[in-house]
């Protein structure tokens, strides 16, 4: 199968009609649209993002474009990228750093982190980006379960994170310090760099040769790292086209962080397999810095999340409206149920609605999506795509898919709830975590994937997230997904944000309790909180929230999600658990 042409005036040309789009589809067949190694040398990554756009007419095009915290503005060409990429698997090579070993990145948005990425790929090293706003000890972990050999790291996150752990990281042969000045027992990248040669030849690479090793983000407790082969790649180039619309004339802006696997997948590496422009930021959130982002660097398609999308519909739509966004064409969210009511901001204030979907870090590519050429359903995460195969299970009294005998039961009538499970085949799917191989074994059965979340799914095929497994409530004989109770809530102009747990309670089993930040120029009082609890009544009748908290810092985690069980455990008066990933510790 081939796509249907694309120009810039079919709008949304992406999906020749959605069913037969998935009849036709086979990840043999879309495997063409890659080019492989030279000589049938296999499938490499960073070949595919930027070694076969760094000859012929894309060599002078912008691959890179990053954006300094003073508002500097730094490009990078393919040709450039494909050089320093070259230079730094050298360094790698020069200092007997072998295939299959870990490097580790901990470095901010900077034009580095790229290259020593993308130059481990070509190493045939396994990259794992860590969060650069990880405290020490989140890094320690990581670095010791995943046995780093090499960390690249900038030279004042060294002095603040690393210096001191040097001695409980015995297998961290080599730190490489971005500039020019190295510490005792490191090495400064810049001279490094500019020893080697500019060119490099990719040595074979087969396409179940490990890749990246992701760690998930800890909403639910300890993180896990998810190992992805090079074969990923086919995945992040095909669901780049279909759920995020990207073109090679496109202008991309993914917001996460390169440490987390949307960072990564769609940050880095899905945008250059397909030939566009990646616009990277160094700063951190701030309304009014990203609407002059999306203005001022005509950003096409934009890739972010609920979080950030609240954030921005907090501070109003006025605000929107002083930006000349008429280049931005397709807007999608990722991370967190996307409430309807973000989906219908998106609409009026900025004239474009956003598409939510879903993935995980394990599933390594997006999986469900509302596409650019199809209906929206405002509240759904959209159908699944080519290629994926998804499905419903019945659950039992944990909340997971009840296995029985080994098998599970699944669900085919619509607007039934159960765990959302997935058939494994496609290229992005995680080989194994990383040094725990019985909890992966236990993410199958029956020949699924079994996803931890819980959904349902309509008559046409549309996918509505429930919870997750562990953060549904089960209250007075109802189960109630707590991104319902939320969105309803945040239909009410005063609330911002909103955050529901189930507390125990002897009668119900179960309370529906809403924690609650409110939008500026709303104030905490005992009539807003009545008010909302009959507001919340009102549209969710049975299953409204019983009690209401307000409380203007509700604990994301660092990748912007929600952290419930947080909540649910300081509410509780319960051990808060791992708490590394929690943002602003
Ligand atoms: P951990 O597995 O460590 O608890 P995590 O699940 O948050 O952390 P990620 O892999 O970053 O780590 O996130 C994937 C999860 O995020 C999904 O399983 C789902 O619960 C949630 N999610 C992602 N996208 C969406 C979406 N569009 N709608 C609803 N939930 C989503
Ligand atoms: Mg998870």
């Amino acid at each position: 199968m081939k796509w249907a042409p694309i120009t810039k005036t079919t709008a949304a040309a992406n999906l020749d009609g959605y069913e037969r789009t998935c009849a036709e589809f086979s990840w043999q067949d879309a495997g063409t649209l890659l080019s492989g190694l030279p000589d049938g040398l296999g499938l490499n990554v960073a070949y595919e993002a930027v070694d076969r756009h760094a000859t012929g007419p894309m060599a002078g095009k912008t691959a890179l474009r990053w954006l300094d915290r003073d508002d500097g503005v730094h490009d990078l060409t393919y040709a450039e990228l494909a050089e320093r990429t070259n230079r730094f698997a050298n360094l790698l090579a020069g200092l007997g750093v072998r295939r299959g070993e870990r490097v580790f990145t901990l470095l901010g948005r900077v034009p580095d982190l790229y290259v020593a990425t993308l130059g481990a790929l070509k190493a045939g090293c396994v990259l794992s980006p860590l969060f650069s706003a990880f405290g020490p000890e989140p890094v320690r972990q990581r670095l010791q379960l995943g046995e780093g050999a090499v960390l690249v790291t900038s030279p004042a996150l060294y002095r603040r994170k690393i210096r001191r752990l040097r001695a409980e990281l015995p297998s961290l042969r080599h730190v490489l310090l971005t500039g020019r000045d190295a510490e005792p027992d490191t090495t400064a990248l810049e001279p490094a760099m500019a020893a080697q040669s500019a060119t490099y030849e990719i040595g074979a690479t087969a396409p179940e040769d490990p890749a990246l090793l992701h760690f998930t983000s800890g909403t639910t407790g300890t993180p896990k790292g998810a190992l992805h082969v090079h074969a990923a790649v086919l995945a992040h180039h095909v669901t780049a086209r279909y759920a995020l619309d990207l073109r090679d004339d496109d202008i991309f802006w993914c917001t996460a962080d390169p440490g987390w696997v949307t960072g990564m997948s769609y940050g880095v590496i899905a945008p250059l397999t397909l030939g566009a422009t990646i616009i990277s930021d160094e700063g951190e959130f701030d309304a009014r810095r990203w609407y002059h982002v999306l203005a001022s660097q005509h950003v096409t398609n934009w890739y972010t999340a609920p979080t950030a999308l609240r954030m921005l519909m907090r501070e109003g739509g006025a605000l929107a409206g002083g930006f000349d966004l008429s280049a931005l064409r397709f807007i999608a969210s990722v991370g967190e149920p996307l409430n309807p009511e973000v989906v219908v901001w998106g609409q009026e204030a900025l004239n474009l609605p956003v598409h939510d979907n879903w993935w995980q870090t394990e599933t390594g590519a997006i999986m469900i999506a509302n596409f650019a050429s199809e209906e929206i359903r405002p509240g759904s995460m959209g159908r699944p795509l080519p290629g994926i195969d998804a499905g419903l299970l019945e659950r039992g009294d944990d909340g997971r898919a009840e296995v029985i005998g080994g098998h599970v039961r699944e669900i085919t009538e619509p607007g039934v709830d159960g765990e959302l499970a997935l058939r494994p085949g496609w290229p992005s799917m995680f080989r194994s975590y990383w040094g725990d191989p019985a909890r992966y074994g236990k993410a199958f059965a029956d020949g699924w994937y079994l996803t931890g979340d819980v959904a349902r799914r309509d008559a046409d095929g549309y996918y509505w997230f429930v919870g997750r497994a562990d953060d549904v409530i089960k209250s007075a004989g109802h189960l109630v997904g707590p991104f319902e109770v939320e969105s309803a809530l945040l239909a009410h102009p005063a609330v911002a944000e909103a955050g529901v747990i189930g507390t125990p309670d002897p009668v119900a089993g179960e309370l529906v309790k809403a924690y609650v930040s409110l939008k500026p120029g709303h104030e905490p009082t005992e009539d807003l909180r009545l008010e909302l609890l009959a507001f919340g009544r009102k549209a969710l009748g049975a299953v409204a929230p019983k009690a209401i908290v307000f409380e203007q810092r509700l604990p994301h985690t660092r990748s912007g999600k929600v952290m419930r069980r947080l909540i649910k455990a300081r509410e509780l008066g319960l051990p808060e658990g791992d708490v590394s990933t929690l943002e602003g510790v």
